[in-house]
């Protein structure tokens, strides 16, 4: 919309995140993130993080790609989270009581790599 300042990331209609960026030639580009697990998620296991592509979100139905660190999540599912620099910190720390991760440390890492690009000035 016109007249609205730039933002670096959004939430979508689906609840996630839309990471903007801009190339050398000024046009802003989108990236979309959501967490994901895998096809064979456990009750303890982790959440990944993947690049949504023009496939667009897969709530079911099964993901196309793999996550951003590699993990195979093909045949998994997105959830409906937002991916902020705040909910990754969140879920990439070790849960009170048992010190449980929820969220894969290399998807993290690559995750709020993205966002601080996005957030970075050019
Ligand atoms: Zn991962």
């Amino acid at each position: 919309m016109a007249g609205q300042p730039p933002r670096t990331y959004r939430a979508t209609e689906e609840g996630c995140v839309t990471v903007i960026r801009r190339s050398s030639k000024d046009i802003a580009t989108e990236r979309v993130l959501a967490f994901c697990e895998p096809v064979h998620a456990r009750p303890m296991g982790q959440e990944h993080i993947r690049e949504v592509g023009p496939e667009g979100f897969k709530y079911g139905g099964g993901i196309p790609v793999a996550a951003l660190c590699g993990f195979n999540v093909v045949m998994g599912w997105d959830m409906q989270r937002p991916v902020t620099p705040e909910a990754v910190k969140t879920l990439a720390a070790p849960r009170a009581g048992d010190g449980h991760v929820w969220l894969c440390g290399g998807c993290a890492s690559e995750a709020l790599l993205l966002l601080d690009r996005a957030d970075a000035k050019s």
